[in-house]
């Protein structure tokens, strides 16, 4: 941006010089136009080669809005009438500064651009040309104030961007948050039923494709009404939250499990067959059956399961339907059992 301010005061003093208010020569106008362009290659050929990233601001805009206030004030000993219309352009960098600059930032391009101001009227003194001390005065408070006002403008910009930045990482953070509840069930933390019919959608598309199988268990604790009314819904809720940790460990990190409501969980099985569900799910029974239950002393549970293997390109909720008839089975044959179907 500020090395654009060059640019656009490059062209200004080509207008200038057109029209004769310049005091350099063509030569003189050339080697300018020579080291402003060359500058800003410079400039862009650092960021492309990523050298910027080595300094602690890699926009590099101090460095670039000093040597675009530093040209101004160059070129501005050059001329005589139009010597306040070039030192306005400062006020231009200034502005692009408002993109990116905090406040000791400003301070530091402010001390710069006061330290031009200064150099330039020492410079013109030194060369012997006609100032009026009055006028100098009056431009030198004038140029301040304009000064000071694009300054507080920008910092007001910068102060209005970094609020918006605050806002939205807290948006993003609050969508992350309501991505993750709308696919999470808020007792045990795994994921909901919602969740469980687009991965099994998605799974099935997996599956058509070939090389890939997966075993869906239907899982439900027997008599599990019995242990609210032994030892109240609360821990009744404690019961489920453990489980669902036994269910974590008990898979791998390929599998999936979901609470599909009440007391009953699918446990979605990938890159496995029956046989291989079954070791995994004697493994969760015996694990169940050998638990204490934290505040429930002498609670023994068990478990009925359903399991349905997919059967490439039926619907999920075929297998899902052969699931469910099995824990059926699991159930009516005297619970604490597995049947496939
Ligand atoms: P079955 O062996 O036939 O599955 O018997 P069951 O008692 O487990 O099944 P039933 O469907 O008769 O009752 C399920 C019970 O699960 C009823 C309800 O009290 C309990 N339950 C469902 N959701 C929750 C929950 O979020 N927290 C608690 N504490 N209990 C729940
Ligand atoms: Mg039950
Ligand atoms: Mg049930």
């Amino acid at each position: 941006m500020a090395s654009t301010a060059s640019l656009l005061h490059l062209l200004l003093c080509w207008l200038a010089f057109s029209a004769g208010f310049m005091s350099l020569h063509l030569a003189g106008m050339l080697v300018l136009s020579f080291i402003v362009l060359s500058s800003c290659v410079l400039f862009l050929l650092v960021i492309w080669l990523n050298l910027n990233l080595r300094f602690r601001d890699p926009s590099l805009t101090t460095a670039q809005m000093c040597w675009a206030i530093g040209v101004v004030f160059f070129t501005a000993y050059f001329v005589e009438t139009l010597r306040m219309l070039f030192l306005m352009m400062a006020l231009v960098v200034m502005m692009f500064g408002a993109f990116r600059l905090r406040l000791a930032g400003y301070v530091r391009v402010g001390l710069f651009t006061a330290a031009c101001y200064v150099g330039l009227l020492v410079s013109l003194w030194a060369r012997g040309a006609v100032m009026d001390g009055r006028v100098e005065l009056i431009q030198a408070f004038e140029f301040a104030v304009l000064m000071l006002g694009v300054c507080i403008l920008g910092l007001e910009m910068s102060n209005l961007r970094n609020m918006l930045q605050v806002r939205n990482r807290d948006l993003q953070q609050a969508l992350e948050r309501i991505q993750l509840l709308a696919i999470t069930d808020e007792l045990t933390g795994l994921y909901n039923r919602r969740f469980a019919n687009d991965l099994l959608a998605q799974q099935k598309s997996l599956a058509d494709r070939g090389n890939y199988s997966f075993v869906l268990c239907l899982v439900d604790l027997d008599l599990f009404k019995s242990v609210n009314d032994r030892f109240g819904h609360g821990n009744g809720d404690a019961v489920l939250k453990q489980l669902a940790q036994l269910f974590r460990h008990a898979v791998r990190d390929v599998d999936f499990v979901a609470r599909l409501g009440g007391e009953e969980f699918l446990l979605l099985l990938s890159h496995t067959d029956v046989t291989g569900a079954e070791l995994v799910l004697e493994r969760l029974r015996q694990g169940v059956r050998n638990t204490e239950w934290q505040d429930c002393l002498g609670l023994r549970l068990s478990l009925s399961v359903g399991v349905s293997a997919y059967r490439p390109v039926e619907d999920w909720e075929d297998t899902m339907l052969r699931a469910d008839g099995a824990l059926y089975q699991a159930k009516n044959g005297g619970r604490d059992q597995v049947v496939v179907l």
